[in-house]
């Protein structure tokens, strides 16, 4: 099969870009790239499809999702982080049944889809939301996903004492007894489109013993974990007091530092802890959006990258973003990085776009497989339309993509070599369905939880 006519961001060794470029696809994976004179001469009886000069991008990881928070967006805007914790989200997320999970699940994933995410990171699935369900989502909505487990043994927040919903709360040897047997059950399915990891909580949540122990078992298992980790100011100031130790000092004395180990945000880390996380080659997801929305600040991304660490991007929560489309998430966090250095060479379209795909290939241990077009790898790429009033003249494919456009210029999404998306629809669910089952399931949520109206203004 030949995608032709499009204009090709490989994201390659050589960062090409390919004018009037096809793909040839065998197996689920690239077999050659080049322009479509040279396809086209190569492979004269494929089977065709024209991309019309659109322009075609690897699949986009979001490295940082929370499936069930898609059904409770916006519950919490505008709101301090313990009230957003503690009277909404957790409250809220404490009340879910198996099906809710689920339900959360096909929404968030189906909103991906449509933008163009073709992998992504679920950093905390806890055991109410229904493992199974979710990854049989995974499974059939074709996309791709490292699906992280919680793992805790204390309610603790920072420093409020069994302060956590009751809902939340699961127990040291359940949690891990089950996430070894999802990763046992479950790793690798889907022909290796699905992967479980460790989603331990938080310092806080979790004690330092059981953290070295999740540490060792992720060494023996090959399995990746993923952590939040000085996401606000007062997370930095709770290691020091507790234990001395700055976050990066923290996470490497856990043992939560190396190419397996995902922190997300990693915001108030200073030059010695960017140092550590260097040496060490432990990835950062990067969530702007949610960061500005929650006060949080700013990561010093910039920096990170000039030392060496791979940072990927997410677009953490339905409460915290309020969208999970990677699109939108690029051009903030190029945005944030300028006003934040006041140097509009911080963080340019095209690093933002490498942190975006093959930043998050390596994060999640697939930047042989994933991450950009190359032959060999898996068929996993994403056509835009970039022919529409705010994103014309398309003077430069990078910029427009990461300055201009947004995930509902997507057309086609192809993971594997399987189209997921055409013409703008999942070809893989049922979209009225999810919709409507999400929204009813929803009010249902909000009545059990006790909450009911959020806004400001009074509606009549
Ligand atoms: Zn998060």
């Amino acid at each position: 099969m030949i995608f032709e006519h499009g204009t090709l961001i490989t994201v390659d060794a050589r960062r090409q870009i390919i004018r009037d470029g096809a793909l040839a696809v065998e197996g689920g994976r690239i077999s050659a790239i080049g322009t479509s004179a040279e396809l086209l001469a190569q492979y004269p009886a494929a089977r065709r499809t024209n991309l019309q000069g659109r322009v075609v991008i690897p699949g986009l990881v979001n490295a940082h999702v929370h499936l069930a928070q898609a059904m409770i967006r916006g519950c919490a805007d505008d709101m301090e982080l313990i009230d957003w914790l503690g009277k909404r989200v957790w409250v809220l997320q404490g009340n879910y049944t198996e099906d809710d999970g689920r339900a959360s699940a096909e929404l968030c994933i189906l909103e991906m889809l449509k933008s163009g995410t073709t992998a992504f990171v679920e950093s905390m699935l806890a055991g109410r939301y229904g493992f199974d369900g979710i990854a049989e989502v995974v499974l059939s909505s074709g996309i791709r996903a490292a699906l992280a487990k919680i793992v805790m043994d204390t309610s603790t927040y920072a420093t409020r004492d069994n302060w956590m919903y009751p809902g939340m709360v699961e127990d040291r040897d359940t949690t891990l007894r089950d996430t070894l047997a999802m990763h046992d059950k479950w790793d690798g399915a889907g022909d290796g489109r699905l992967k479980v990891w460790f989603g331990p909580r938080t310092p806080g949540g979790v004690s330092l013993e059981l953290y070295r122990q999740i540490t060792e078992l992720a060494r023996q298992r090959q399995m990746g974990i993923t952590v939040h980790l000085a996401e606000v100011q007062a997370d930095r100031t709770f290691l020091k007091d507790k234990y001395g130790l700055s976050p990066a000092e923290f996470a490497e004395s856990a043992g939560l530092v190396g190419p397996q180990v995902l922190l997300v945000h990693a915001v108030w880390m200073d030059a010695q802890d960017i140092g550590i996380l260097s040496r060490t080659g432990t990835h950062v997801a990067h969530n702007p959006a949610s960061n500005s929305k929650l006060a949080s600040g700013i990561a010093p991304i910039a920096e990170m990258l000039s030392s060496g660490v791979n940072v990927a991007l997410g677009t953490d929560g339905g409460p915290s973003n309020n969208t999970y489309d990677l699109v939108r998430e690029m051009r903030l966090a190029s945005y944030l990085q300028k006003a934040r250095t006041l140097d509009p060479l911080a963080l340019p379209a095209e690093a933002v776009l490498e942190m975006a795909t093959i930043g998050g290939a390596r994060a999640m241990g697939l930047q042989d497989h994933i991450g950009s077009l190359e032959v060999g790898k898996h068929a996993d790429f994403v056509v835009f339309d970039l022919d529409r009033p705010h994103t014309t003249p398309c003077t430069d494919p990078v910029s427009t993509l990461v300055y201009a456009a947004a995930g509902s210029d997507v057309t086609m999404v192809v993971i594997g070599g399987r189209v997921v998306v055409r013409d703008g629809r999942v070809l893989t669910m049922d979209e009225d369905r999810i919709l409507q089952e999400a929204g009813e399931r929803s009010r249902q949520l909000w009545e059990r939880a006790g909450i009911t109206h959020v806004g400001r203004w009074p509606v009549r």
